[in-house]
C-alpha cells in the first residue's frame, strides 16, 4: 500500500525527528526548511530526556562530538549560595548526562538523519491557504516541491518554530503566560564556571541568568524586564553590557570575560495554542506551545513532540491525534506549573527547608528525597511521573511553613 505524503514546514529539531521518523517508516516526506534565525540560535543547553531520542535517530555520537559534556545543573541563587545538582541523584529511568551544544550544528545534525531516512529537503519558505477548517501548500509552495507532492499531501505539519504559520492563520486562541521579559544572549570567553560541565542558573536582583559551556567559549544570557533593560542604554549591546559590569552577581563571574559575538534579543513569552490538530494538519515543537526557557525544555519538548505525532500518524487509528494533543497539553501545562515555582521562590524554598531539615531526624530522611525529585526537575522527567509531581506540589507547600519563599521570587 502506497505511504501518505506528508509536507512538513520548518526543519528544526521538531520537524527534522518527525520527518526522520516518518521517512525511516517509508512515508514520502517533504520539509520546507529556510534559515531565517539570527546569527546565534537559543537553545543550546539539553536534557537528559533528549539523549534517548537522540539514540534513536541514531545522531548521538555526532552531536557529541561538537558538544559539551553535562552531567548536571547549578543554581546560584546569590554568589555565596550555589547548589549542583547532578543528574545521577535523580535515579531515575534516564541516562544521567545530557549535552550543551552549538544549536545551528545540533539542528543540522538531526536534519541530516531525515534526509539519511530519505525525506526531501524543499529550501523554500512555504506558505498556506485556508479552506474551511483545512490547509493548503500555496501553488508556490507546491511548485516548489519539484513533483515530490503531486497535487496535496496527505497532511501538513507546522513545525515553524514561533512563527506558527497554522495557527496564525487559522487563529487558533492560545494561553498565554503573564511574563514578558526580554532575553538578550552572547557567546564569551574567560567566563568563571563552578561546576565542570553544568548549565549554571543564576538569579539576580532583577531577573535571572544563564551561563552555557560550549566548546572554547560560554554562552551568557540574561532575562529581565525590558523595562529595566532600559536603564542600561537602547541597544541591545548596550544593555547587555552594562547590565553585566553593573550586577553583582555577574560582575563576579565575568571580571575577565570578553564578548566574542554580537547580542542577539529574544522575547521570552509563553503561548500555548488551544488546538494542535485538525482535519488535515497538526503542529508540533513551539509551533504547538513553548514555555519559558529557564529549565531547558524547548528542545526536549520538540524533539518529544515530533515523536509524539509520528506515533499518531503511523497508529492511525480514530482518536490518535487527540491523545496526541491531551498529552502534548498536559505536558506543557505541567511545565509551566514547575516554572512558576520558580519565580515565586517556592522552589528554592523548598531546597532551604530541605537544608533546614537536614540537621534532625525526620529531615535526615526528606532532604535526599527533596534533592532526588528537584534533580527530576534538571533532567526533564519530574513532570511525567505522577509521583514526583505530586510530591513536589505537595512539598513546595509545605516549605512555605518553613521558609519565606518571598526571598527568593524573581522580579
Ligand atoms: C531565550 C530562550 C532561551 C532558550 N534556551 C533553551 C535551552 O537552553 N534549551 C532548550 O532546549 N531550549 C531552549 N529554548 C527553546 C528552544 O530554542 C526552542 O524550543 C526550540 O528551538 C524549538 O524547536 P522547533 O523545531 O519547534 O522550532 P525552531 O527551532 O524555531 O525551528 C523552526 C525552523 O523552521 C524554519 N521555518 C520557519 N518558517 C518556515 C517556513 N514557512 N518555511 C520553511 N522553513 C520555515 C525556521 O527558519 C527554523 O529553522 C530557549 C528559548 C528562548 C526564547
Amino acid at each position: 500500500m502506497q505511504k501518505k505524503s506528508i509536507a512538513i514546514l520548518g526543519g528544526g529539531p521538531a520537524g527534522a525527528t518527525l520527518a526522520a521518523l516518518l521517512a525511516r517508516d517509508g512515508y514520502n516526506v517533504g520539509i520546507y526548511h529556510t534559515e531565517k534565525r539570527p546569527e546565534l540560535i537559543v537553545g543550546e543547553s539539553l536534557l537528559p530526556a533528549v539523549v534517548p531520542i537522540l539514540r534513536e535517530l541514531e545522531v548521538e555520537d555526532e552531536i557529541k562530538a561538537f558538544s559539551v559534556y553535562k552531567p548536571g545543573a547549578t543554581v546560584w541563587l546569590s554568589h555565596d549560595e550555589i547548589i549542583p545538582f547532578e543528574f545521577g541523584w535523580a535515579k531515575g529511568g534516564l541516562p544521567n548526562y545530557a549535552y550543551n551544544t552549538p544549536r545551528k550544528e545540533f539542528d543540522e545534525a538531526i536534519l541530516g538523519a531525515a534526509i539519511r531516512n530519505g525525506a526531501v529537503l524543499l529550501p523554500y519558505s512555504a506558505r498556506l491557504r485556508q479552506e474551511g477548517d483545512s490547509v493548503f501548500l500555496d501553488d508556490g509552495s507546491l511548485a516548489a516541491s519539484d513533483g515530490l507532492f503531486a497535487g496535496q499531501p496527505d497532511m501538513i505539519v507546522d513545525a515553524t518554530g514561533r512563527s506558527r504559520q497554522i495557527a496564525k492563520l487559522l487563529k487558533i486562541p492560545t494561553q498565554r503566560g503573564t511574563r514578558k521579559d526580554t532575553a538578550l544572549f552572547a557567546h564569551m570567553d574567560k567566563v568563571v564556571m563552578t561546576s565542570p560541565g553544568h548549565i549554571h542558573v543564576d538569579r539576580y536582583e532583577q531577573g535571572w541568568g544563564w551561563r552555557i559551556p560550549l566548546q572554547g567559549k560560554v554562552s551568557v544570557g540574561i532575562v529581565v524586564d525590558p523595562l529595566h533593560l532600559k536603564k542600561y542604554g537602547d541597544r541591545a549591546e548596550e544593555q547587555f553590557d552594562n547590565f553585566i559590569a553593573g550586577n553583582q552577581c555577574i560582575g563576579l563571574y565575568a571580571k575577565d570575560a570578553r564578548r566574542l559575538t554580537s547580542v542577539v534579543k529574544y522575547s521570552n513569552y509563553q503561548l500555548i495554542s488551544q488546538k494542535m490538530y485538525g482535519k488535515n494538519w497538526a503542529c508540533i515543537g513551539d509551533a504547538a506551545g513553548f514555555v519559558d526557557p529557564v529549565f531547558s525544555t524547548g528542545a526536549y519538548l520538540a524533539l518529544k513532540s515530533g515523536k509524539m505525532l509520528y506515533q499518531a500518524i503511523t497508529l492511525d487509528r480514530p482518536g490518535a491525534f487527540a491523545a496526541y494533543e491531551k498529552t502534548f497539553h498536559r505536558e506543557l501545562g505541567m511545565w509551566q506549573k514547575v516554572i512558576n515555582t520558580w519565580y515565586n521562590g517556592r522552589l528554592f524554598s523548598l531546597y532551604r527547608a530541605g537544608q533546614t531539615m537536614r540537621n534532625n531526624f525526620i529531615g535526615k530522611g526528606i532532604e535526599p528525597h527533596i534533592e532526588k525529585h528537584l534533580s527530576r526537575i534538571f533532567t526533564g522527567e519530574a513532570v511525567n511521573g505522577v509521583y514526583s509531581r505530586g510530591l513536589l506540589a505537595f512539598m513546595s507547600r509545605f516549605a512555605l511553613l518553613v521558609r519565606r519563599p518571598k526571598d527568593l521570587v524573581i522580579h
